[in-house]
């Protein structure tokens, strides 16, 4: 049981009664008032992981600075808690910054991102005033020397490809040789000559992201080293990729052990008076999130099938890159046989946990599935009609709700007649 608690939230707790308390609201009162699925997130929970990161790299190498990979949860209300927290963001495509920017995020803290990058988009960038864009190509670089205004600078990083292979899901690993992202070392060299020759814009620095669920802080030291190589810059831009914890059996990193290695490796190799940034998406949001759910058939068999009513329309982690979540009935923590955690999409692979212990699951009953804050909004979409569902700020035992559940008019408000 606490095992199963470790996943969720800090701060979450069961109630006398048997049931989960997040953010100090009761999930069936949070059921009830906004129903399900739902997606909850724990507001102390992520600030507090917010200033783990902020705290942690300003104690460690104070000119530095944490950015949002906001790819992670783009929603307002997310990006307007990360703003209160100082931190930057990180944008890769013109919704994002838009979203980034309609939330009062600091436009000269904005990286953008992308390895298609349109014309339209680049001028959104550098009308808002982003602070640095990210050269993924060749082609950023023609673009922006026409876009930026005679006379104007626009600060710019090299992406970087190490080579480096982390451990983790192909769909998500980005820093290999054969990767779509970045420039290769001598590709990046040649763009390092072409942009200190440029006017109208300003090499600051370069950057380096190797891929995401990171479990392990070796890659990491390894994609400092691969950049400290390029030479010295005023800002390095080391990406992000820290694992989140989703089962017992993850044990990623903890912050600081990653940023130790980060920044003892930057110690040995960056210059003293560079400016760091890291990019953290996933570890920073996955585990203040929790999606409840609703059963609505329990299949007895082997094995036996308990179908919620969500599935991969508002969690996609698992069909796109198997990840593995754990879940319990919400009224009854913890205990039970093995269950296949099923959604309502037409596919058998709409699987939201195999084998995961359910104790006596009945229709009806609150399931909940714990560390589901990251790439799980972002991904959400319609498929077989679903409703995307709400997002729900919980704190103090005080809820709201701050993107509201999709309703059938919203599926049809961009058909035209
Ligand atoms: C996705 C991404 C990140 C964040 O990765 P996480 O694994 O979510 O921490 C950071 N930087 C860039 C450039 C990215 O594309």
């Amino acid at each position: 049981m606490n095992d199963l608690l470790s996943l969720f939230p800090p701060g979450t707790r069961i109630a006398p009664g048997g049931q989960l308390v997040i953010g100090g609201c009761p999930v069936d009162e949070l059921a009830e008032q906004y129903g399900t699925p739902a997606l909850l997130v724990d507001e102390n929970a992520l600030r507090q992981r917010a200033r783990r990161y902020t705290d942690g790299l300003a104690a460690r190498w104070p000119n530095s600075r944490v950015t949002f990979a906001s790819k992670a949860f783009p929603c307002t209300a997310v990006y307007r808690l990360l703003t209160e927290e100082g931190l930057g963001m990180d944008v890769a495509s013109g919704g994002e910054l838009t979203l980034a920017l309609a939330a009062g995020a600091d436009p000269a803290g904005l990286v953008v991102h992308g390895n298609a990058k349109t014309d339209e988009e680049l001028r959104l960038a550098v009308d808002a005033g982003a602070g640095l864009i990210v050269i993924d190509n060749f082609d950023d670089i023609d673009r922006l020397e026409r876009i930026v205004p005679a006379g104007g600078t626009q600060g710019v990083l090299v992406r970087v490809t190490p080579g480096i292979r982390p451990d983790t899901h192909e769909a998500v690993s980005t820093g290999g040789a054969g990767s779509k992202f970045g420039l290769l070392v001598p590709q990046a060299r040649q763009a390092i000559a072409r942009l200190r020759g440029s006017d109208r814009l300003r090499l600051d620095g370069v950057h380096v992201h190797i891929g995401s669920q990171i479990l392990d802080t070796k890659p990491f030291t390894q994609a400092v080293e691969a950049i400290a190589e390029l030479g010295e810059f005023a800002v390095y831009d080391l990406g992000g990729g820290l694992g989140a914890r989703y089962t017992y059996a993850d044990r990623p990193p903890s912050v600081e052990d990653y940023l130790d290695a980060l920044v003892d490796t930057a110690r040995e190799l960056l210059p003293a008076k560079a400016r760091i940034l890291i990019e953290p998406g996933r570890s920073m949001v996955a585990e203040a999130g929790v999606s409840l759910y609703r059963a609505v058939t329990v299949k007895p068999g082997e094995p036996t099938f308990v179908a919620v009513d969500g599935g991969m329309g508002d969690n996609l982690e698992v069909s796109l890159y198997g990840q593995r979540f754990e879940a319990t009935v919400a009224t009854r923590v913890g205990g039970g046989q093995p269950c296949a955690l099923v959604g309502r999409h037409c596919e058998s692979g709409d699987i939201l946990s195999a084998g995961v212990p359910l104790q006596d699951p009945r229709p009806g009953d609150l399931i909940a599935v714990p560390a589901t804050g990251a790439y799980t909004y972002s991904l959400s979409n319609n498929y077989n009609g679903a409703r995307r569902p709400p997002v729900v700020f919980c704190r103090d035992g005080r809820s709201r709700a701050v993107v509201r559940r999709e309703t059938y008019d919203d599926l049809m408000r961009r058909d035209l007649p």
